[in-house]
């Protein structure tokens, strides 16, 4: 990446789906010239995500000081595994073994609507709270872009697998007054909104946003429409951008590993490539299959938005894993998928993550 400013990113938002996926994620890593990783858990998209919690940690145990991981709760609504532990206690455990903070996407229209529970629901309280008084960060999925709910949207949208313009899914606004309703409550909670909060097609209301909840902040994980949104108007963004340097983080959504939704490692880096030559140039390019126009925004700014704000946001350096709590999390992991109708698929995998973790402890131990 020698073309671009001589700063390491830390990307906030990555996903890895399985064990595969980590030797993966770390050449990405080394060839984007990036400073950190986040590993966001998905475990609440069912039961053969139970993997989620542990491959975060295990790769943050291989590759201490590069890898952070935030853990995701398990709702039994999103599979058939049943957890008897409550939303406050499996962040507990999870933050005790060493995540760095948690990974929310309950406040996308699928999930949302699968939980059947708003995101302001009082069963959610004590976990929250828990959150805010221990000041641990999290990054939040909420809502999608307005064109997955808009019946003229193109057929690719509309029959696709996030397509909200029927089947009861709640609406866009519905989803925001809910979350918002969560900041009122709990106002020190940290929060990163992933995809700019899906409010790129309107900066007064991204200004807004940001300046009635303090503690909140944007990340720039590429959704479909967001660059194209500011590619129509780099000026005005670009003073966005400036004004709220504090406020916005770098992050790609990049995916290693097999499973849900996967991606080559030259499309990981060449989307890292697109953001750095949007962010830092200040000229038409082609990206995205159209053209592009970057915001050519000034280093102090750039090293804000690529690892400063993150440092602030999740610490300087990932937490240390604690190794046996993380083997009593992966054992917990391999009891509830022995309710699953998947276990076969999902056990085998928890076994290996449960000998890696024990190989790691016995090294320790001599
Ligand atoms: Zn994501």
């Amino acid at each position: 990446m020698s073309d671009f400013m001589e700063i390491q990113p830390s990307d906030c938002h990555v996903h890895v789906w399985g064990l595969d996926g980590v030797p993966d994620l770390m050449e990405i890593v080394s060839a984007s010239g990036l400073r950190s990783v986040t590993i966001l858990s998905a475990a609440l998209m069912g039961d053969k995500s139970l993997n989620q919690n542990c491959v975060g940690l295990l790769a943050k145990a291989l590759h201490p000081g590069t890898i952070y991981s935030f853990g995701c709760l398990w709702h039994p609504r999103t599979g058939t595994v049943q957890d008897p532990l409550s939303y406050e206690e499996q962040a507990r455990g999870l933050i005790e073994a060493g995540c760095d903070g948690m990974k929310m996407l309950e406040g996308k229209p699928t999930e949302r609507k699968a939980l059947e529970e708003p995101l302001d629901s009082p069963d959610y309280d004590a976990y929250y709270a828990y959150l805010e008084t221990q000041d641990i960060p999290v990054l939040y999925h909420v809502a999608d872009p307005e064109t997955f709910w808009d019946p003229d949207a193109p057929k690719e949208i509309r029959e696709g697998p996030w397509f909200y313009g029927g089947g009861g899914y709640p609406s866009k606004e519905q989803i925001y007054r809910e979350m918002e309703h969560v900041l009122e409550k709990f106002p020190k909670l940290r929060v990163v909104f992933a995809h700019f909060y899906f409010l790129s097609a309107d900066p007064d209301r991204a200004a807004a946003f940001l300046e009635k909840y303090p503690n909140t902040s944007l990340d720039l994980t590429p959704g479909g429409e967001m660059y194209w949104n500011f590619s129509k108007d780099p000026e005005r963004w670009r003073q966005f951008f400036i004004k709220y340097q504090d406020r916005i983080l770098f992050g790609t959504d990049n995916m290693a590993g097999s499973g849900a939704y996967e991606m080559t490692k030259d499309d990981a880096v060449a989307k890292i490539r697109g953001m750095r030559t949007f962010l830092e140039t200040n000229r038409t390019f082609q990206w995205l299959g159209g053209q592009q126009h970057g915001l050519g925004l000034e280093p102090n700014v750039l090293s804000k938005i690529y690892c400063g704000n993150f440092g602030r946001f999740a610490g300087r350096a990932p937490k240390a894993v604690d190794v046996a709590r993380t083997i009593d999390q992966c054992q917990r992991a391999i009891e509830l998928a022995r309710t699953s109708p998947e276990q076969d698929e999902i056990i085998p995998e928890l076994e290996v993550i449960e000998g890696k973790l024990r190989g790691l402890q016995r090294a320790k131990a001599t």
